[in-house]
């Protein structure tokens, strides 16, 4: 697929760095980085089962947030430079290896090598694409995407804009996450599962931030409003690893309180979905970068 990484616009950031030259807002210049493969045991059980789920970490994320849980591999360039095909035999090889499912983890500033990757082996691949975002994407961009992803696993982080401008420099996060998982919805169509795996649909993750339940309240509203045949997953791991001096607001795990406050709304509006259990705030849901 041809993109001019000259002047990128790919994601909502709308930087127009010259890629070719240097990275983006992204951290991202035009070569493909993958910072990290594995069977990844800690997704939603639909999506983990009992293998695990074929995970590829992107190196760099459009995103930034400030509170980031893997932040050593997205807030930098970094991770081993994979050419399209190196890409798409590495999905063939994580197949071969037992995954559920292929797990593409922030790839919005590489969708195009997503595409193309994809467009190269889809027919044989026996086991559902997982495309995890932070729903900070462009509808036209998600469309290069058309067909090629069954299960879209999308972050819906903040309703606030001054939360949103705070944590990501990203103020219109709310309406531009709102617009995208609308594309990936209509992508997918309804949640579907078979023997206790995920097989098409889209699944929206929160994770409860310290004293933000009540932009997670809101967020369980929205959902029920606007996305037919979806489900959710409220997170309770957040953890504070990487902590910025400018957020000491943050560094605290969530209260019990302030996670039933977002399960009690997301049961309020007869959401279907996942939760965790409160102790999940450990570092164990966050790969080791390091290996
Ligand atoms: S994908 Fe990266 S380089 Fe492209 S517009 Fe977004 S932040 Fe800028």
């Amino acid at each position: 697929m041809n993109y001019d990484f000259s002047h990128c616009m790919l994601c909502p950031r709308e930087c127009g760095a010259n890629r070719q030259k240097g990275a983006g807002a992204c951290r991202a210049d035009d070569k493909l980085r993958v910072a990290k493969t594995m069977l990844h045991m800690y997704e939603e059980p639909p999506i983990s089962g009992t293998r695990g789920s074929g995970a590829i970490f992107f190196g760099g994320c459009n995103l930034q947030c400030g509170y980031c849980q893997n932040a050593v591999i997205s807030q930098k360039t970094c991770g081993e430079i994979y050419s399209v095909k190196e890409l798409a035999d590495e999905m063939l090889e994580l197949q071969f290896k037992g995954a559920h499912n292929i797990n593409l983890v922030t790839g919005a500033h590489y969708v195009p090598h997503i595409a193309d990757a994809l467009a190269l082996i889809k027919p044989q691949l026996k086991i559902p694409v997982v495309y995890n975002s932070s729903g900070y994407e462009k509808p036209e961009t998600l469309k290069m995407l058309n067909g090629l992803i069954d299960i879209y696993l999308p972050d819906f982080k903040y309703i606030s804009r001054d939360a949103a401008q705070k944590y990501s420099h990203a103020p219109d996060y709310p309406e531009v996450a709102v617009a995208a998982i609308s594309e990936m919805v209509r992508q997918t169509g309804g949640y579907v599962e078979r023997d206790g795996l995920a097989l098409r649909g889209t699944i929206i993750r929160h994770l409860v931030l310290p004293n933000l339940s009540h932009d997670g309240e809101e967020i369980m509203r929205i959902i029920a409003n606007k996305f037919d045949g979806v489900r959710v997953s409220v997170m309770s791991q957040y953890t504070p690893d990487f902590n910025s001096p400018d957020f000491p607001e943050l560094n605290r795990r969530i209260t019990l309180m302030e996670y039933n406050r977002v399960l009690q709304a997301a049961r309020r509006y007869g959401l279907d979905g996942f939760m965790q259990y409160k102790d999940s705030a450990s570092g164990v849901y966050t790969p080791n970068f390091d290996e």
